[in-house]
C-alpha cells in the first residue's frame, strides 16, 4: 500500500513525508483487518483501498486548503475522506460523523492506535445535531446521498464563508443542477465542479465546491423523513 500511496500523492502533487504515508498504510491495514469481522468497506484488496480510499480522499487537498481548519466529515463511514486528510494535515481539527455506531467505534480505535486521539468521532445523524450548527469551516462528504438531500445535511453545519465539498462521480452535472434550488435555499452557492484522475485507478472523480454565502434559515435541516419525502426542489 505504501508505494501506491507515495506514488499517487506525488502524481496528485500532494506533499507527504514517510511518517504520513506509513500512517495511511497502517490505517488501511487496520481497516482491512477489522473488515474481516465487521462490515466497514466493500473494498477488500489493499491496492484498491490505497487508490480508492486514500488517494481519492487526498485529492480533496488539490481543491481546498485544510490547514488550521475545523472540518466535519459527514457520513464518514470507516473514515473517508476525513482521516487521510487529517493524517496529511496535522493542524486540522477533524470531526467524523456517522449514523452507524460500529463505524465510528472503528475510526475512534484506529485513530487512537495512530496517535490521532484528537479526532472526534460522533455517532449521530447530521440533521439532528443543532449544537453543531454553523460550527465548521469545511464540511466534506463522499458517497452519502444525492446532492439535493446531501446539501440539507451538510450546509447547515458550515459557517458563513466556509465550504461544503461533495465528492461525486464525474457525471454529476445533472445532479448538481437539480440541487440548485436547495443549495441557494440553504445559504450556499455552487462555485465549481472540479474533476480529477484518481492515480492508478483509471477513474475520474469530481468534487462539487459549494460556498456558504449566508446563514441557513432556521427551518433547515428538517427531519430525515421530510428531507427524503420532500427534497428541496423548488
Ligand atoms: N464516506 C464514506 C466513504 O466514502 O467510504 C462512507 C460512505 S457510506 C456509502 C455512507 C455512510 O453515510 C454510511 O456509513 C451511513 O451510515 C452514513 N450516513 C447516511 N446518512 C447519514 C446521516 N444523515 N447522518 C450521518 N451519517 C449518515
Amino acid at each position: 500500500m505504501e508505494d501506491i500511496i507515495r506514488q499517487g500523492l506525488a502524481a496528485l502533487g500532494v506533499p507527504a513525508d514517510g511518517a504520513q504515508i506509513g500512517a495511511m498504510a497502517r490505517y488501511g491495514a487496520l481497516l482491512l483487518k477489522a473488515n474481516e469481522t465487521t462490515n466497514l468497506t466493500a473494498i477488500t484488496e489493499p491496492a484498491a483501498a490505497a487508490r480508492l480510499h486514500f488517494l481519492d480522499s487526498a485529492a480533496l487537498m488539490t481543491v481546498a486548503d485544510f490547514a488550521g481548519k475545523k472540518v466535519i466529515d459527514v457520513g464518514s463511514g470507516a473514515g473517508f475522506p476525513g482521516v487521510p486528510l487529517r493524517i496529511l494535515t496535522p493542524d486540522m481539527d477533524l470531526t467524523c460523523l456517522d449514523s452507524v455506531g460500529k463505524k465510528m467505534d472503528f475510526v475512534r480505535e484506529a485513530c487512537a492506535e495512530l496517535g490521532l486521539a484528537d479526532v472526534e468521532c460522533l455517532w449521530g445523524r447530521a440533521e439532528e445535531l443543532p449544537q453543531l450548527r454553523e460550527k465548521f469551516d469545511l464540511a466534506v462528504s463522499r458517497a452519502v446521498s444525492e446532492m439535493v438531500m446531501l446539501s440539507e445535511l451538510c450546509l447547515p453545519l458550515v459557517k458563513v464563508g466556509g465550504l461544503f465539498l461533495a465528492m461525486k462521480g464525474p457525471d454529476c452535472d445533472e445532479e448538481v443542477q437539480k440541487a440548485d434550488f436547495a443549495v441557494k435555499a440553504l445559504g450556499g452557492r455552487v462555485r465549481e465542479i472540479c474533476r480529477y484522475d484518481v492515480p492508478g485507478a483509471d477513474a475520474v472523480h469530481a468534487v462539487v465546491v459549494v460556498e456558504k454565502v449566508k446563514p441557513t434559515p432556521a427551518q433547515y435541516p428538517r427531519r430525515w423523513a421530510q428531507i427524503r419525502k420532500k427534497p428541496l426542489l423548488g
